[in-house]
């Protein structure tokens, strides 16, 4: 009598007399294979490349890469809201408090800095945001000094 070989896949039933029949059979019968379409979405002409079409941009632009950036990262406490709530259409509970605030960019010529909250008070609130606004003034000065002529 020969000897039976089969499949060891729950379910399946299936039987054959020779190894390699079986060994063919788990890799082309309990293989699931996915197949899918890739779709692009969106426009993946560039704005440079748009510009440069019409004629506004010289073509030698359209590879052009922004080198400089300015990253920031804000810290809040989450805390009651405290403000006034006549009027208002929807309730707010919790309210964001600044507590920290962290900027930095790669121009030459500009520090990251780190301001943080003197205390509870609405003022600190302010004198950070003034704080943040005075550095992106400095940053701006110095992207400029990086423009050409
Ligand atoms: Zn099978």
């Amino acid at each position: 009598m020969p000897i039976i070989h089969q499949c060891p896949f729950r379910n399946c039933y299936y039987m054959t007399e020779l190894k390699k029949d079986l060994n063919k059979h788990k890799l082309t019968s309990h293989v699931t294979t996915i197949k899918t379409t890739q779709i692009k979405s969106g426009d993946p002409e560039s704005m440079l490349e748009f510009g440069a079409k019409l004629g506004l941009i010289p073509v030698e632009y359209v590879t052009y890469r922004q080198q400089f950036l300015c990253v920031f990262d804000i810290e809040c406490l989450e805390c009651e809201y405290s403000g006034k709530k006549e009027g208002m259409d929807s309730n707010i509970e919790m309210e964001q408090r600044i507590v920290s605030l962290a900027a930095g960019s790669n121009i030459p010529g500009t520090d990251d800095v780190f301001f943080c909250r003197e205390s509870s008070a609405p003022e600190t609130e302010e004198e950070i945001i003034k704080q943040f606004v005075g550095y992106l003034e400095d940053v701006h000065t110095e992207l400029l000094m990086q423009l050409p002529p």
